[in-house]
């Protein structure tokens, strides 16, 4: 049963030009990065919305979807993943549009792998992202900082009790939860019966029958177990 805290970072390669992105994403895979590349403006966006990353490296002059349409809606979607622009357009206004749409920063190639993953770094370390903590077991991770959830990198949606319920049973991967535990730390309540059923038990059922149905209802290997009578276990096998 494995549950790590994950500090390395999540990196996508918009960039259209094949040389370069190989390039760049030789260079990231070679600092211990997880590197994807997409060469087009279309694919790229696609993966952006659907997937979890801890930057985008953007070029801006892209097939299919220009990376400043990429950026402007990125942000205007709300999405606030650090954004690094490259680009070979060295034009003033596009600079100033890049930041203006929301980009973080900004190379103008030619530039060295180097310089890029510096101005990585620097990114990382100022922003939220310099706090990436997860929780994960198997495919499924939790970003305790965005508060996000994905399992196999497709985002799942919870509200804020799901969410909280799933941390609890993350950070006691492999362990027993009883559902006096959870009424105690998730649900913050005093007056927990020793063995007795309590009205908090019907409540707790239904939640962890909620979050099943998101973390494990559309995939292969179920994570939310059930021990009768006892409480759940998560893992990766079958207690
Ligand atoms: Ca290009």
């Amino acid at each position: 049963m494995r549950r790590r805290i994950v500090r390395s970072v999540r990196i996508l390669i918009i960039e259209d030009e094949r040389k370069v992105a190989d390039a760049l994403a030789r260079g990231f895979r070679g600092e211990g990065h997880d590197a994807v590349v997409s060469a087009s403006g279309e694919d790229g966006f696609f993966r952006a919305t659907t997937e979890m990353y801890d930057v985008i490296v953007l070029d801006l002059n892209l097939p299919g979807r220009d990376g400043l349409q990429i950026l402007e809606t990125l942000r205007a979607r709300g999405n606030a993943v650090p954004v690094v622009v490259v680009t070979a357009r060295d034009a003033v206004d596009d600079r100033v549009r890049g930041l203006d749409l929301g980009a973080d920063d900004y190379l103008v190639k030619p530039f060295s792998f180097a310089e890029l993953s510096a101005r990585v770094r620097a990114l990382l370390r100022r922003g939220r992202s310099d706090q990436v903590l997860r929780l994960c077991v198997g495919d499924l991770e939790l970003d305790l900082v965005t508060r996000r959830v994905s399992r196999a990198r497709r985002p799942l949606t919870l509200t804020a009790r799901e969410f909280e319920l799933l941390e609890y049973l993350m950070r006691h991967t492999g362990h027993v939860v009883s559902r006096a535990m959870l009424a105690r730390d998730v649900w913050g309540e005093s007056e927990v019966g020793g063995g007795r059923a309590t009205p908090i038990d019907n409540v707790i059922d239904v939640q962890i029958a909620r979050l099943r149905k998101k973390v494990d209802e559309p995939f292969a290997r179920r994570l939310v177990h059930t021990l009768r009578g006892v409480g759940f276990v998560l893992g990766e096998n079958a207690p």
